[in-house]
């Protein structure tokens, strides 16, 4: 029998159970090659932020939407310039496993609704990017990431702030310890949402509260600047506004004790703005703020050292650096390994806010 070459790749890699799907015959102006990204959710972040970026990116280009508001579809298609063939609702997204165009489902819809979608995508055959919080629960994690191994696709989440050029400064100096063994962490992280209308993010349901929407960020701050996983956990959650946050944390308070000793406090919440990540080492300290803005991270350290590496868009970063792992099948940077270790503690901290006790994590 012969096999033409998109089937052979497509049943070798099978066979030696590892992703290596044929993708997308895109090149960039420049002769680049470039893979096909299809945004899931057309809501304030894929409009604002992901679909420019992927104006700019060098390995990835929008070729796809999903939405359920078919109204949206003119604007996005005059915009980007996509064809019919590659417009999705929800209900026929499964139909992307028959389209070449597209190599990966981007998941960008309310968190409590990201295992269905990434499920979807994955079953379709495509590769996943899912956004951060990974999901709601350690099971629907596992969900995905089961789908993704069962379909050979790559699975990351979008942890946008792990391939920042200064951030990534910060998870070298966990291993190298410049300024010796790391005794504690701060990572705060809030905006002010003075009017916060009727959205999702209020629901416990899709995923709301402080505590998945932001939290993770300081959350994962913790983790990466130690470069440890916690072995307890010790949560305290209130809301001065309990008219407004009536299923959700409005702020979250929690206490994270490390392998090491190091102790990482993090705080996040709806009502505050703060933007800060404090590392306090044995001979001296550093500091990120803001630590997790889209633009103008930077950071200082004891003995002057300056983190001040500007950025055009870390989205496209991100998704340059996704998109050069399906094309040179390699690892990718966040898999959905490190979107789980994040979820697990999330659970652990409503539980240990609820009951009042450290919990530990084993
Ligand atoms: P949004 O409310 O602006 O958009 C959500 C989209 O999901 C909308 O298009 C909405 O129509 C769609 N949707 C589908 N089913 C829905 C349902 N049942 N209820 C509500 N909406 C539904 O939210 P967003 O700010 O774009 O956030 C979307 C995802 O992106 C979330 O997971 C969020 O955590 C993540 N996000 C990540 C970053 C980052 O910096 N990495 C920033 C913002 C948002």
């Amino acid at each position: 029998m012969i096999l033409d070459r998109r089937t052979f790749i497509k049943t070798s890699s099978l066979a030696l159970g590892y992703s290596l799907l044929p993708f997308t015959n895109i090149y960039s102006n420049t002769g680049q090659k470039q893979i096909g990204v299809c945004l899931v959710g057309l809501g304030n972040y894929s409009a604002t932020v992901l679909a420019p970026a992927l104006q700019i990116t060098k390995h990835c280009k929008l070729t796809g939407i999903v939405t359920g508001s078919p109204w949206k579809i003119p604007k996005w298609q005059k915009r980007y310039n996509l064809p019919d063939k590659n417009m999705y609702s929800y209900d026929t997204m499964h139909e992307i496993a028959n389209n070449p165009d597209i190599d990966v489902i981007y998941i960008v819809v309310p968190t409590g609704l990201h295992a269905k979608y990434a499920i979807r995508a994955a079953n379709a055959g495509k590769h996943v990017w899912c956004e951060k919080p990974m999901a709601k629960t350690e099971a629907e994690c596992q969900s995905i990431i089961d789908a993704c191994k069962k379909n050979k696709v790559k699975l990351t989440i979008g942890y946008r702030m792990q391939h920042e050029p200064n951030t990534r400064t910060i998870i070298g100096w966990a291993n190298s310890k410049p300024y010796g063994k790391i005794k504690t962490v701060r990572a705060e992280i809030g905006y002010n949402v003075t009017n916060p209308a009727k959205t999702w993010r209020l629901d416990s349901e899709l995923g709301g509260g402080a505590m998945y929407d932001l939290g993770v960020y300081a959350l994962n701050a913790a983790r990466y600047t130690t470069g440890e996983e916690p072995i307890s956990v010790s949560a305290k959650q209130m809301t001065t506004r309990p008219e407004i946050f009536t299923e959700t944390d409005e702020t979250t308070y929690f206490t994270l004790a490390f392998p090491s000793g190091a102790i990482a406090h993090g705080k996040t919440s709806l009502g505050k703005s703060m933007h800060e990540l404090y590392v306090d080492c044995e001979n001296g300290w550093y500091t990120l703020a803001p630590f997790s803005m889209y633009a103008g991270v930077q950071g200082k350290a004891s003995d002057g050292t300056l983190l001040t590496i500007p950025v055009r868009s870390q989205q496209a970063i991100q998704m340059d650096d996704d998109a050069l792992a399906i094309i040179n099948d390699t690892p990718v940077m966040v898999p959905g390994e490190e979107g789980i270790k994040d979820i697990r503690i999330v659970e652990a901290i409503y539980k240990a806010s609820k009951n009042g006790k450290t919990i530990s994590l084993g």
